[in-house]
């Protein structure tokens, strides 16, 4: 998929805040204290790669993109 737009969301339910997410795109997500990754800002156009790594590299499969 190389969807360029959407809102990028974590589900917390299947975050085990691996914080693998944050190796991939640190700029685009951050760990809460209860450990669960959260996306801290929207990508820009330039940051959607950045996204989709992300998403490969989370074992949860707990980021996608949402369409509003
Ligand atoms: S890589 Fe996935 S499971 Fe790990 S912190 Fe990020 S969203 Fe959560």
């Amino acid at each position: 998929m190389s969807s360029t737009n959407g809102r990028v969301v974590v589900d917390p339910q299947l975050c085990e805040g691996h914080a693998l997410c944050l190796e991939s795109a640190p700029e685009l997500f951050d760990l809460s204290d209860d450990d669960v990754a959260t996306c801290i800002a929207q990508p820009t156009a330039e940051q959607w790669p950045l996204v989709h790594a992300a998403i490969d590299a989370c074992p949860r499969g707990a980021i996608s993109i949402v369409e509003d």
